[in-house]
């Protein structure tokens, strides 16, 4: 028998997925059973849809909040591991604070982040994969 796993997007809904292995979550994933639906996504029956709908809004976060790291200077420190390997994190004082809305677009709070990162940001959302996905408000 194949070992079954949880998947919670935390922070984001309250839905938890079981899966097969492998252990890490991904597209490459298996779901086979929602044990538990937020209200948003109650309504999607079918599990790899509701599984790709969670994992997608997942991924949108964190791949934004990289972009953030990768575009707004102010924001992040900059460090490199013993690898060498370059680590961008949250500058002390700045953080990612974000939600999704009724729509369920992320919507990401920018009011304390500097005017520069605000224009980076704002050009980061424009013309990009992230129109009409992502608002900010500054
Ligand atoms: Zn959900």
């Amino acid at each position: 028998m194949q070992r079954k796993n949880r998947w919670r997007n935390i922070g984001t809904c309250e839905c938890i997925l079981q899966f097969l292995a492998p252990e890490t979550i991904g597209e490459h994933v298996i779901p086979f059973l929602v044990e538990k639906s937020c209200p948003v996504h109650a309504e999607i029956i079918d599990v790899k849809l509701h599984f790709d709908a969670v994992y997608g809004e997942n991924s949108l976060k964190n791949k934004f909040e990289t972009d953030i790291l990768k575009t707004a200077t102010a924001l992040r420190d900059t460090t490199i591991d013993e690898e060498g390997k370059t680590i961008l994190s949250w500058k002390k004082g700045f953080y990612f604070k974000w939600y999704f809305d009724f729509d369920r677009k992320l919507v990401v709070d920018a009011r304390k982040y500097p005017l520069d990162a605000k224009n980076q940001l704002q050009a980061l959302i424009a013309n990009s994969e992230y129109t009409g996905k992502v608002i900010i408000i500054v």
